[in-house]
Parts: structure tokens; sequence; C-alpha cells
């Protein structure tokens, strides 16, 4: 296996749940991380808890939605370490409800956060690595990326859209810049909270009751990055081992 330490790595979405999981073990391995998410004071005491282990981590006020902001975190890095070894295109919502309760904003903020949000980082992050020859991007998809489930057909849909962003960007790039996708099944995390319609609500609590710690995908994200740089993770899903769905 191949260390990650000295590897700089920007994560989007790292104030809570996996990406904030994965900034720790990542630090706690030796990588660089340059995290980002809009709730600035979870990021100053994740940097400040890193620092306190000894790991070296950077913070940027970040929202995925915006193309100049995520301009800002890759440049952020690359001035920092002069260099970028991965970007993980963490951050995601989850505001489920069935399609007939119209709820025509959510879809939008799925859209626009799933979606654009991850073709923004490939945006800010590709031209850098194209130059540098190398670089990684991981992309955290869903066990949504390959089946679509009742009041999950937007989202579902955002991370079809995910996979296939990750799948074009490998057979477009994949001789130098490497592309892994990770679908979780369900995992601890505070993604159910905007959940708005009520017994969409109800379901997930039931739902989401046997769920991996998100320790366990930041295990799996670091696993593909550690690999030799001539070997490419492409596609990993993680399910509770109990989970049937
Ligand atoms: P969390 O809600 O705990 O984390 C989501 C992160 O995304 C937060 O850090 C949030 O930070 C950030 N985020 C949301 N909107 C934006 C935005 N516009 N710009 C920047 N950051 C944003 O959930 P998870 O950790 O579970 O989610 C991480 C990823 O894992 C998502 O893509 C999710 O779809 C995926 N996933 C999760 C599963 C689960 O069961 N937990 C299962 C399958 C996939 P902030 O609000 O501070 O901006």
């Amino acid at each position: 296996m191949h260390e990650i330490s000295g590897k700089v790595v920007v994560i989007t979405g790292a104030s809570s749940g996996i990406g904030e999981a994965t900034a720790r073990l990542l630090a706690h391995q030796g990588a660089h991380v340059v995290i980002g998410a809009r709730r600035l004071g979870r990021l100053e005491a994740l940097a400040s808890s890193i620092h306190s282990e000894g790991g070296s981590a950077v913070i940027q006020q970040l929202d995925v939605t915006d193309m100049e902001q995520m301009k800002a975190i890759i440049g952020l890095a690359q001035d920092r370490f002069g260099q970028i070894d991965v970007v993980i295109n963490n951050a995601g919502v989850m505001p489920l409800s069935p399609l007939e309760a119209l709820k025509i904003d959510e879809w939008n903020q799925m859209i626009d956060v799933n979606i654009r949000g991850v073709l923004h980082g490939v945006a800010a992050g590709l031209p850098v690595m194209k130059a540098q020859g190398f670089g990684q991007f991981v992309h955290i998809a869903s066990i949504g990326a390959y089946e679509v489930t009742p009041t999950a057909t937007v989202y579902c849909a955002t991370k079809y859209a995910v996979r296939a962003i990750n799948e074009g960007l490998r057979q477009e790039e994949g001789n130098h810049i490497r592309s892994t996708l990770i679908s979780p099944g369900v995992t601890e995390s505070e993604l159910a909270d905007s959940i708005t319609d009520d017994e969409t609500k109800q379901f997930m609590k039931e739902y989401r009751r046997k769920a991996l710690q998100a320790d366990a995908i930041a295990h799996a994200i670091s696993y593909a990055i550690q690999q030799p740089s001539d070997v490419a993770v492409n596609e990993v899903i993680v399910r509770p081992t109990t989970s049937l769905t």
C-alpha cells in the first residue's frame, strides 16, 4: 500500500457525517486536508481538533453550488501545498418526499448540491490535475445510484448522475487521473435532518435504524486513495452487514 502521508486532499461537505469522519481519518494518516462546507464554526472546531492531534488541516467556507467558491478552495489548496492529490466531492443533501408532494424547491436544491456541486468540483480540480499529470476524484454516491425507491426519486436521480459523471471522467481522463465512486448504504450522519415531509421523515427514522458509522465510509475512501498510482479503485459499495436493501 502507498502511504497517504503528505497527500493534499480537498474534501467538500466536511462539517459533519462522512466528510468530517474522512477528514479526521486522512489527517490522522498524515494527509493535508483542505476542508470546506457552509458551517464555518463546525469547520473551525474540526480543524482545531485535528491540529490538537498533530494533524494538518486548512479550512475554507464553501457553498458547492457556487463555482467561484469551489475555485477558491482548490486555489487555497494549491497555494498552501503546491499540488492537489485528491478532491473528494462529498457534499450532499437528501430532502426526500413523494413526487406528488411537488417539493420543487427541494428537488432543485438536490440537483444544485448533488449534481452541479460535484461538477463544480470537477471543473475546479480537473485543470490542476491535468497540468500536474496526476490526481484522483472521489465521488460519494449512494446505493441510490443503483436503485430507485419511493420518496427518493429525485435524490436517486442525482446519485445516478454522480455515478455517470464518475464513469465519464474515468473514460475521458483515466489514463492519468483516477476516478473513484464510493456508494454508502445507510450511514449515521445528519443527512436525513433535511427531510420536511412528515410521513417520509417518520419512515426514514425506522429505515435508518441499522446504520454504519461514518468512519466505515472514511476507511473505504482511505483504501481507494492509498493504492499505488497504477491502481484505480473505480467503484465501491459499502452497506451495513445486516441490511438487505
Ligand atoms: P451530512 O448531512 O452529515 O453531511 C453533508 C455535508 O454536506 C455537510 O457537511 C454539509 O455541510 C455539506 N453541504 C450540504 N450542502 C452544501 C453546500 N451547498 N455546499 C457545501 N457543503 C454542503 O450527511 P452525510 O455525511 O451522510 O453526507 C455525505 C454524502 O454521503 C452525501 O453526498 C450523501 O448523499 C452521501 N450518502 C450518505 C448516506 C447516509 O446514509 N448518510 C448514504 C449514501 C450516500 P454544511 O451544511 O455545513 O454546508
